[in-house]
């Protein structure tokens, strides 16, 4: 395989990215000059390097080099430790974040549960939720499921619900102001907080 060839595979496993797109990528950096791939290539290399992952939230954020496993949000206890909001992904948590109106501990799910799933627990972080409760049960009292408002958004809360039950907690969804289909990533801040003042529990 040439590297064109072998450079479109890699870009179409990103994801909302086709083979066509992914091609006009490699094309366009043909057509920079080599400061620009090299800045590229660096900042790939950094990537790993400076971003870890958070072992209560597991979000990724960029580390200190404190050697401490914790991000800002989770070892700050000035936070609302009776909540904890689960998200789907890295991009929802700062999503909510930026709206400003949630000053709780979050989850990132890593993903949702398609309907008919075998094994949900191979798509979403269930063991690492479980975990993260326990060590926050002391003070929690409300589980916030914050899914996208589409079928697998819906089946994943189902999940979690059943999943859930056993803690004896408060669960909740994120009310309807979310219309049908938006993801929260695409979400404004204004509907977002409507959507937390209103959820459903
Ligand atoms: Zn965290």
């Amino acid at each position: 395989m040439n590297s064109i060839d072998k450079l479109t595979e890699i870009f179409s496993k990103f994801p909302g990215i086709g083979p066509r797109q992914a091609k006009r990528f490699v094309y366009y950096l043909l057509s920079r000059n080599p400061n620009f791939t090299q800045e590229l290539t660096q900042a790939i290399n950094n990537l790993k390097k400076e971003i870890v992952q958070c072992s209560e939230c597991m979000r990724f954020y960029p580390t200190a080099g404190t050697g401490n496993n914790m991000c800002n949000i989770c070892s700050d206890d000035t936070r609302d430790q009776s909540m904890l909001m689960v998200v789907p992904r890295d991009i929802d948590l700062e999503a909510v974040e930026r709206s400003g109106s949630y000053k709780g501990y979050y989850f990132v799910l890593g993903g949702a549960v398609p309907i008919l799933e075998k094994e949900p627990e191979k798509k979403i972080r269930i063991n690492n939720l479980q975990e993260t409760i326990n060590k926050r049960q002391k003070d929690l009292k409300e589980i916030i499921l914050a899914m996208n408002a589409n079928q697998d958004g819906e089946n994943t809360a189902e999940y979690l619900k059943e999943k859930l039950m056993p803690y004896k907690l408060q669960t909740s969804v994120l009310g309807r102001g979310l219309s049908t289909g938006t993801e929260l990533e695409y979400a404004d801040p204004e509907t977002l907080k409507s959507a937390f003042l209103h959820r459903t529990k």
